[in-house]
Parts: C-alpha cells; sequence; structure tokens
C-alpha cells in the first residue's frame, strides 16, 4: 500500500471499512509522520499518541466484531488549542492557560470521540486566536510546510500546517476573522467556516462570542464536508446554536464533483479584488472564474460597497467581546497564577501580576482597544457606530445574494509572507483579512479552496461564500472548481510542495 499519510480522510476511511487498514497502522503512521517533521514544522503544540492509539484500538476491535461504526471511525485528527479536550493541554497558544487541564470535552471533541477518531493532539495558534500568522503564540512559530522561513497563516497556521506536511487528514480550526480560511489559502489546503451557529461553540474558548465559528480543515472538499457533518448541528449547550439540521454537505460535494454548475449564479463581488492583492492572486483568481464559467455557471458582478468598512468595525467589535471575554482569566481559576514580587498579596495584585505576565503583547493591545471601545463616553462613538456598519454589511450581503447563488473572491490578498515580516506592523498584519472578515460579521459560511500557486511559487485560495444555513453550495461550487483545477495540475496542488524529509 502507498504511503497512507498521502490518503485523503475520505480515501483512508475507505480503505479502514473494508479493512485493508488498521486505525492502528493509520494513527501509527501520522504519529510517525509527526515524529519526523515537527522540528522543522512545528505544528503541535502537544502530541496524545497513547490516548489516539488507544481510541484507534477501540475502534478496529468495534471494527472486527462487526460493529457499525461512523464512516470517519478510526480517522486520525487534530485539534486546534482553543478547544479544551477532557484531560489533555489546552492552552489557546497561551502562558496564563499553561499547565490547565480542562475537566470537560467541548461538544465537537465530544463528538469527534463518539464517532471514534484519534485524537492526534492539539494545533498550535496564536495567543487566543488573535492574528493571521501564528507568531503571537506564546509556544513558538509553525513554519509553512512549503517554505518553512514563512509563516503558516493564522491564528489556525498549526491546523493548516499540520495538513499540508500530512501530518494529519483532517485538522480542527476555529474562524472569528478568517482563521481557518487564510491559514488555508496559505498553506494550500481547504478550509470551511460554517454558518454561524451550525457548529456548536460550547467548549471553544471564546474570543469573540459573536463572530467565533469552528471548522474543518483538510486537503479535499469532500473531506470537510466529511467532518463538517460530524462536528455540526443543534447543541442545546450552545445558546446561539441552530435548531434546523444541517443541509446535505457530502452530497453536495459528490455533485459539485461531478463538475456541473449549470443554473448557479456566482457573484463575483467588486470590492474584494483589486488594489493590495499581489497580481498572482488575482491571475489566479481570473483563471478560477473562468473555470467556472466552462463549468455552467453564471457569473455576475455584484457591488457590496460597505465592505471597505469591515475590517474597522471588526476591529473595535472583536476587542470589545473579547476584552469581555478574557476577564476571566484572573489567575484564580485556570492555569497560571503569579504573586506580586514585592508588597500585599491581595486578590487585585495577584491578577494584575498574572495577566501582566501570562498575556503577550497583541492580548494587551486588543483588551486595551476593546475595553476603551466600550468606556463610558466611547461607547456611541466606537461599538455602537461599528455595530451599525456591522448591520450594514449584512445588508449588502443579503442585497448580494437575492444576485447570486454564491459569492467568490481571493481568500487572502498575498501569498505567504516571512516570518518577522509584519509582527512589527498590527496594521499590515490585520489587512491580511480584508476578504475573510465580511463573512464573520454576517453570520455567512465561506469556504478557501487551493487554486494554484502564484509567480512566488506558493499557494494562493479561491474563497466561495454562501447565504447563512446554504453551507451546501459552498460544497457545491468548491468541489466543482477543485475538480476542474485538480484535472489540470494533474493531481492535488498540495503534490507540488517540497517534501519535508
Ligand atoms: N486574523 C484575525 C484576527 O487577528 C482573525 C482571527 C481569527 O479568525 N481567530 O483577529
Amino acid at each position: 500500500m502507498t504511503d497512507v499519510t498521502r490518503l485523503s480522510a475520505a480515501e483512508l476511511a475507505e480503505a479502514l471499512r473494508k479493512r485493508e487498514l488498521s486505525s492502528v497502522d493509520a494513527t501509527r503512521a501520522h504519529l510517525d509522520r509527526i515524529a519526523a517533521v515537527e522540528e522543522s514544522v512545528h505544528a503541535f503544540l502537544h502530541v496524545s499518541g497513547d490516548d489516539a492509539l488507544a481510541t484507534a484500538q477501540d475502534v478496529d476491535a468495534r471494527r472486527a466484531a462487526g460493529e457499525e461504526v461512523h464512516p470517519l471511525a478510526g480517522v486520525p485528527i487534530a485539534v486546534k488549542d482553543v478547544i479544551v479536550t477532557k484531560g489533555m493541554p489546552s492552552t489557546a497558544g497561551s502562558k496564563i492557560l499553561e499547565g490547565w487541564i480542562p475537566p470537560y470535552d467541548a461538544t465537537l471533541v465530544e463528538r469527534i470521540r463518539a464517532a471514534g477518531l484519534p485524537i492526534l493532539g492539539k494545533t498550535n495558534m496564536d495567543e487566543f486566536a488573535m492574528g493571521s500568522s501564528t507568531e503571537h503564540s506564546a509556544y513558538g512559530n509553525t513554519h509553512n510546510p512549503w517554505d518553512l522561513d514563512r509563516i503558516p497563516g493564522g491564528s489556525g497556521g498549526g491546523s493548516a500546517a499540520a495538513v499540508a506536511a500530512y501530518e494529519a487528514p483532517l485538522a480542527i480550526g476555529t474562524d472569528t476573522g478568517g482563521s481557518i480560511r487564510q491559514p488555508g489559502a496559505v498553506t494550500g489546503t481547504v478550509g470551511v467556516k460554517p454558518t454561524y451557529g451550525s457548529v456548536s461553540r460550547y467548549g471553544l474558548i471564546a474570543l469573540a462570542s459573536s463572530l467565533d465559528q469552528a471548522g474543518p480543515v483538510t486537503r479535499t472538499v469532500l473531506d470537510s464536508a466529511l467532518l463538517h457533518e460530524l462536528i455540526g448541528g443543534h447543541d442545546p449547550r450552545d445558546s446561539t446554536s441552530i435548531a434546523d439540521p444541517l443541509p446535505n454537505l457530502v452530497e453536495s460535494a459528490r455533485r459539485g464533483a461531478t463538475g456541473d454548475l449549470s443554473g448557479v449564479r456566482v457573484g463575483v463581488v467588486t470590492e474584494l479584488q483589486g488594489e493590495g492583492y499581489q497580481p498572482g492572486v488575482l491571475a489566479r483568481f481570473q483563471e478560477s472564474l473562468a473555470l467556472l464559467e466552462k463549468a455552467g455557471a453564471e457569473l455576475v458582478e455584484v457591488s457590496c460597497p460597505h465592505f471597505p468598512y469591515a475590517l474597522a468595525a471588526y476591529y473595535l467589535i472583536l476587542p470589545a467581546e473579547a476584552s469581555s471575554n478574557l476577564a476571566k482569566f484572573d489567575g484564580m481559576r485556570f492555569g497560571l497564577r503569579v504573586e506580586p514580587e514585592d508588597g500585599p498579596v491581595t486578590a487585585e495584585r495577584v491578577m494584575a501580576a498574572t495577566r501582566g505576565a501570562g498575556f503577550g503583547d497583541e492580548v494587551k493591545r486588543r483588551i486595551i482597544l476593546g475595553t476603551y471601545a466600550l468606556s463610558a463616553g466611547y461607547y456611541d462613538a466606537y461599538y455602537g457606530s461599528a455595530q451599525k456598519v456591522r448591520t450594514l454589511i449584512q445588508r449588502d450581503f443579503a442585497g448580494a445574494f437575492a444576485q447570486a447563488d454564491v459569492l467568490v473572491s481571493p481568500t487572502a490578498p498575498t501569498t505567504a509572507f516571512k516570518l518577522g515580516e509584519k509582527l512589527d506592523d498590527p496594521l499590515a498584519m490585520y489587512l491580511n483579512d480584508v476578504a475573510t472578515i465580511p463573512a464573520n460579521l454576517a453570520g455567512v459560511p465561506g469556504m478557501s479552496v487551493p487554486n494554484g500557486l502564484s509567480d512566488d511559487g506558493l499557494p494562493v485560495g479561491f474563497q466561495i461564500l454562501a447565504p447563512a444555513k446554504a453551507d451546501d453550495r459552498l460544497y457545491r461550487v468548491g468541489a466543482a472548481l477543485e475538480g476542474a483545477l485538480q484535472a489540470q495540475w494533474g493531481g492535488p496542488l498540495l503534490a507540488q510542495a517540497p517534501e519535508l524529509v
């Protein structure tokens, strides 16, 4: 058999079902791969080999006994460290949570475990998911497998790099402003931000509660559909969880893979291209549009006039919510506790010392911004105005979706930049998310599909957006584009990435 780490999750699942391969062997192969490449990639903060092998063994035994198991049972997965896992470290990339072992599983982790997917470990990320490069992790950089001197995107660079480096066939990310889609774009992987409320947020260490959404990170569109169906659906423990069942995502991916998009109206967003986008990114975007048209889709130009204000609104709403969500890290309840070096040990002084030592610069910057935006006297000018802009962006989407079934744009304006290049320039870092943020502000689903290499030989991503609760459209269009592109390339884009070992 070929190297099992190169198989997609769907292919692995099929081999497991036919019992051509055991889950123990599949899990071992991925743990070996992790051992071989982690020194150069550093996608993981914690590897849970024993735990993963125990799950694998259990699934193999159940299969051998003829038990009916979940289609993805036995397929290993990596989980972003912002998601709590019972008995397994969950730091959200922060020193302040070092040593904290959660006493419970997030709902999506519970579903993953119940379905029998071995959890390989927890992936690196920007501290509390604030960033676009994973350089804000308190535990060191993750490197882009395409070029180890470059960023893997962020905040979920660990999940994307793990999947791109064949350390895991599946991973979970979270996307508050693009942290699944932008890492997907710069590592040549598929990333999906589901409709807000369609994947439970119970057990996510919250960044901005009105924007956060967990979703799949994979190498193929079909794999994302399989994982999305497993983790999605109503959860009574999340008060914003949508009660309706998910649309049929796997079926839509399979339908898209036939290559026929006739009757689908694809809206090209005027405001999400042009200035600030790398020429190679724009060139690949145009080529992908031509492929969609060839598949029978109708292209329409749509305008979303308020999108240029999305970034500014997001960087008020996100810090406001984050400053409140992060108030619970006080040195009393979780992880780190630092006592003041001199003077009395009062609760307030322990909190100040713990937060001072435990949070990194970006987190402190956003807490200060957020509390300022929410303070009396400034609330209306900043937070209140940002919320109004949010409404205008939602209206832009409503108008655009009246003219088109899906909207499309490049996922990120540039390819992966060099480690350190934007670290001292927060605004330059924030600009990476111009194209991804509108979806979070409106709660609509989005997908990034790898659509080629820019002039610098690095991967770029094609973003597809759909109306809320119509995530199935992403899969149909995404799978059709993926099929058309791979026919040109003669295989997956990742096959063109350099070998790591
Ligand atoms: N890069 C964006 C930020 O820094 C998005 C983060 C995210 O989606 N978690 O806020």
